[in-house]
């Protein structure tokens, strides 16, 4: 694999599906910073993720622009490149349209969408200089959803921002395309997180979400973290601007 000794970001990486790709790319051989709100929860991740390679931890909220000029700051400094980033932090918000309030709605585009925006032009422009430079081009992997197609009538906030991220890549893959920089997303279905957790937590609503799924069964967030290693490495050199469903078949076939 490509991947050795290269250096990635990946955002929301002290749990669940970041969690799950910083620990994927550090067995390939790349060194990883994640990024993540929580710092206890970060402090921990790191904790176990240094065992396996070379990690490094930055609390940032990737909806604000200084934290993730700093996070790109300190990627540099510790370990003087970055080659691939994964706009992964996420939150979603459960709430019917006529119930949605403004500030909920505000909370969940501006992690998702204009999060998944700032570090990806951060770290884009970053990029571009590089190429510029005579250097390697790099990667950006950006988390959508099945619910950039599907309308998820209870997920109002969260549906139209990850259909943002699926536009936002496509725009971003043709800005980049010239640096020969790869944009592309992933869109998982139901996979075993916290934040799956908050959404299903009663019975009747696993059962629903397990008889949509033609496989039958949640997905591990290492199912999703081997999207992320294809679409990071050379073996997909040739995919740009596209949205890589991993959803047990959920989607309309
Ligand atoms: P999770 O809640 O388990 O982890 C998300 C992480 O992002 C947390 O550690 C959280 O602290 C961090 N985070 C939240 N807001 C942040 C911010 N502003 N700045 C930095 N970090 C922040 O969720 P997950 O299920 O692992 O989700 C990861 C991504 O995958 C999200 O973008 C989510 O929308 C997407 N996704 C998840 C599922 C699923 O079923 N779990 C399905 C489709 C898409």
């Amino acid at each position: 694999m490509a991947l050795d000794g290269k250096t990635a970001i990946v955002t929301g990486g002290a749990g669940g599906i970041g969690y799950a790709i910083a620990e994927r790319f550090l067995r390939h051989g790349v060194k990883v910073v994640i990024a993540d709100l929580e710092g206890e929860k970060g402090a921990q991740a790191l904790a176990d993720l240094e065992k396996l390679g070379d990690a490094r931890f930055v609390k940032a909220d990737v909806s604000k622009r200084l934290d993730v000029h700093n996070l790109l700051a300190e990627t540099i400094d510790a370990f003087g490149d970055v080659d691939i980033l994964v706009n992964n932090a996420g939150i979603v918000h459960a709430a019917d349209f006529l119930d949605l309030k403004e500030e909920d709605f505000n909370r969940v585009l501006d992690t998702n969408l204009k999060g998944t925006f700032l570090t990806g032009q951060a770290v884009a422009r970053y990029m571009v200089e590089k190429v510029e430079g005579g250097g390697a081009a790099g990667t950006i992997i950006n988390m959508s959803s099945i619910n950039a197609i599907l309308a998820i009538p209870e997920q109002i906030a969260y549906t139209v921002s990850k259909g943002g991220v699926s536009q936002l890549t496509r725009v971003m893959a043709l800005a980049l395309a010239p640096y020969g920089i790869r944009v592309n997303a992933i869109g998982p279905g139901s996979i075993a997180t916290d934040m799956l957790a908050s959404v299903n937590s009663d019975q009747a609503a696993r059962n629903r979400m397990l008889s949509r799924t033609p496989l039958g069964r949640i997905g591990e967030p290492g199912e999703i973290a081997s999207v992320a290693t294809f679409l990071a490495d050379d073996d997909s050199s040739y995919v740009t601007g596209q949205t890589i469903y991993a959803d047990g078949g959920r989607l309309p076939l």
